[in-house]
């Protein structure tokens, strides 16, 4: 006898499969990421081809394959509408799948990582997407066990001053101890405050925080150094958001 599963699934990405199939990496409640088969997606009678948007969480039914566990029923939960219709809010939502996707190897399941894809996806039909993303990273690495240290140095643990500080992997240092780093970069007292207001605001306000030109940059520097504990190299999706703020 056949067994079925259902599965809590956001769709991250698709690919082409054979003649008339696709792949789909999806990240799930019960079994974390996964790749799954849907057979003659690309027929115009098929089925499943409504239930399987990209970027929308889904209620897939999947059964064993011989390669891939093969989809045999997909049902849109969440369509996340308002982001499908504009371009840039897509190409953030992109980013966020590919960040999530490559961060991640299939392995155990992780439903808060689950929820705080499910809230970037919320708030990406929503607030400033360049803030969204910024939160996914953060929650990232703090589930990954990186959570930036912001508050005290890095090295010898002063409670920190001053207008801007030196930051390393990890977190930021003190005036002294900065003296013994050259490598690093800089992050600015506007981007240190609005790190630390984007982990403790409440969700529903954080489409209130402000930042100017200057202190994105100086977030975005940051942020890049941190992530490369936990990706290898740069994301495709992120230097096309670069280029798209220039
Ligand atoms: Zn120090």
């Amino acid at each position: 006898m056949e067994q079925y599963q259902h599965l809590n699934a956001i769709i991250l990405r698709s690919r082409d499969y054979k003649e008339a199939d696709q792949l789909l990496t999806i990240y799930t409640r019960e079994q974390g990421k996964l790749t799954v088969q849907v057979r003659g997606v690309k027929k115009t009678n098929s089925k499943l081809r409504g239930g399987i948007l990209l970027f929308s969480q889904a209620e897939l039914v999947v059964t064993a394959g011989k390669a891939f566990p093969i989809v045999t029923g997909a049902s849109t939960i969440t369509a996340f509408a308002s982001l499908r219709s504009d371009f840039v809010r897509m190409s953030y939502a992109g980013y966020a799948a590919e960040l999530l996707d490559r961060v991640i190897s299939e392995g155990p399941a992780d439903e808060e990582l689950y929820l705080f894809m499910l809230q970037t996806l919320q708030l990406l039909e929503f607030i400033d997407p360049w803030v969204a993303v910024r939160y996914l990273e953060l929650k990232i690495l703090e589930r990954m066990g990186y959570p930036p240290e912001l508050t005290h140095c890095q090295q010898c643990g002063v409670r920190l001053s001053g207008e801007k500080q030196r930051a390393v992997y990890g977190g930021l240092l003190c005036r002294s101890c900065a003296l013994h780093e050259s490598a690093g970069i800089v992050l600015s007292q506007e981007g240190r405050t609005f790190l630390q207001a984007l982990s403790y605001v409440p969700l529903h306000r954080l489409g209130w925080l402000y930042i100017s030109k200057e202190g994105r940059a100086s977030v975005e520097t940051f942020m890049d150094l941190q992530m490369q504990q936990v990706l290898s190299y740069p994301l495709k999706t992120r230097d096309f958001l670069r280029k798209m703020n220039m």
